[in-house]
C-alpha cells in the first residue's frame, strides 16, 4: 500500500508556530487514514523547535534558494533559523525514503511546507510564488508535493502509483 506524506498541523495536531492546528474536512484524507497510507511530519518540530515558536519566514528568497545558501530563514525578532529549517527538510525527506514516498500534501504559505506561495520575508502578511524549503527538498527529489488545496490532483497521483 503506497504512503503518503501530510504535514502533520493538516491533521489536526497542535503543532503549528502559534501552537495551533490546521484541518482538513476532506473525504479523501479520511480514505487515506483508513487505508494506513498516512505518514505525517512537522519538519520544523521534528527539528527540534518549539511549540509555540516566534513566526518565520524566508527573507527575500523562497526554500530553493535556502538550500542553495542564497538565502535565510528568519523570525520576526530577527534570529535566524535557517539550519533548523534545513534540519526538518532533511527528516522530511529521509521518511520519504523510508516509506518509498512519492507523493506529498504540505500546509501551503508555510516557509517549511507551503509549495506554490509562501510570505515574502517582511512579516506583513504579503504572500509571493515560492515554496518553503521542505517542499523546494522533496521537489528537488522527485516528490510529488501538492497543497491542502489539491487533495482531489494528490489522489489522482497517488492512485495512478499505487501498488
Ligand atoms: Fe509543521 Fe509544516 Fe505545519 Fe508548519 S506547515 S506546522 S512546519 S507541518
Amino acid at each position: 500500500m503506497r504512503k503518503i506524506l501530510i504535514s502533520a498541523c493538516l491533521l489536526g495536531k497542535k503543532v503549528r508556530y502559534d501552537g495551533g492546528a490546521l484541518s482538513v474536512d476532506d473525504q479523501i484524507v479520511e480514505q487515506w487514514r483508513s487505508e494506513g497510507r498516512i505518514v505525517s511530519v512537522c519538519p520544523e518540530v521534528e527539528a527540534g523547535m518549539s511549540i509555540p515558536r516566534p513566526p518565520a519566514e524566508i527573507f527575500k528568497g523562497s526554500g530553493k534558494g535556502v538550500l542553495n545558501g542564497e538565502v535565510d530563514v528568519i523570525e520576526n525578532d530577527g534570529g535566524k533559523v535557517t539550519n533548523e529549517f534545513l534540519a526538518g527538510a532533511s527528516i522530511a525527506l529521509n521518511l520519504c525514503r523510508k516509506f518509498d514516498i512519492d507523493i506529498a500534501v504540505l500546509a501551503e504559505f508555510s516557509p517549511s511546507c507551503g509549495s506554490t506561495a509562501i510570505y515574502d520575508g517582511s512579516f506583513s502578511g504579503k504572500k509571493v510564488p515560492g515554496m518553503g524549503v521542505t517542499a523546494a527538498l522533496l521537489r528537488e527529489h522527485g516528490v510529488h508535493v501538492f497543497s491542502q488545496y489539491e487533495i482531489a490532483q494528490a489522489n489522482t497521483a497517488l492512485l495512478a502509483t499505487s501498488s
